[in-house]
């Protein structure tokens, strides 16, 4: 069974009650557990894991990160006993962890947005990684450095920031966002549904990450520096608490 990954659709949702349907052990006192859905995030896109406790017949276990595997979920609990196959468990994510990480993996795709409405992504900057985790980081292909200026993509992420604009997303097939998306990432899935990102007066990606419902939500933008190497832009960043 695939677990469901209510993340996706409500990435506001802290609790999930959900059955246990795989255990497999890892190392002493640990092992990874597959769940019929669930509310943490697997660590991916650039966005960390979710951590967070699984509560079970009377007791909790530690949930110390999350990993997508062969295309399955897997839960890493940190228990001499897990749950069994068929047991109930409420699972609970660490909160503050989960929103800090929404707001960076969000302020990674206004930084984007920002420099889609500065006129230089996805042409000639074309959009190849990111990270939202310690050292935020968006990297390009293609320069145009030193013309993008650091104070212009900070005023201009600020601006979408200000304007507190919705974020909406749909589920819908790689040949709809051929044709909705302001640009697609390469390797995309083909035959299954992919969310599509939106936010209001903008556009459109292709996006798998938790993302919060406003803009505005992020708080503040600042640019440390735009670096060119071998013909890739990347801007480094880092929201403000
Ligand atoms: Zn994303």
């Amino acid at each position: 069974m695939e677990t469901k990954p209510l993340y996706l659709t409500d990435p506001y949702l802290r609790e999930v009650e959900a059955e246990v349907v795989e255990v497999l052990p890892e190392s002493p006192n640990r092992w990874r557990a597959r769940l019929d859905q669930t509310v943490f995030y697997p660590m991916g896109g650039g966005q960390p894991t979710d951590q967070g406790r699984l509560a079970f017949n009377g007791k909790e276990v530690k949930v110390y990160q999350v990993m997508l595997k062969e295309g399955d979920i897997w839960h890493y609990l940190e228990t001499p006993e897990p749950p069994p196959v068929g047991t109930k468990v409420h699972g609970a994510i660490d909160w503050n962890r989960r929103f800090q990480n929404m707001r960076v993996h969000t302020a990674g795709h206004l930084i984007d947005y920002a420099l889609y409405r500065l006129g230089v992504s996805p042409h000639p900057l074309a959009p190849t990684k990111a990270d939202h985790g310690k050292k935020s980081f968006v990297q390009y292909a293609g320069t145009v450095s030193p013309a993008l200026e650091l104070a212009a993509v900070e005023a201009e992420t600020n601006r979408i920031i200000a304007e507190n604009l919705k974020f909406s997303w749909e589920f819908t097939s790689l040949e709809q966002l051929q044709k909705d998306a302001i640009y697609l990432q390469p390797g995309l899935p083909t035959g299954k549904p992919l969310r599509k990102l939106s936010l209001e007066t903008i556009g459109s990606v292709a996006d798998g990450g938790t993302i919060l419902g406003t803009s505005g939500e992020v708080g503040a933008v600042k640019v440390t520096r735009i670096e060119e190497k071998d013909g890739r832009d990347t801007v480094v960043w880092y929201q403000v608490p």
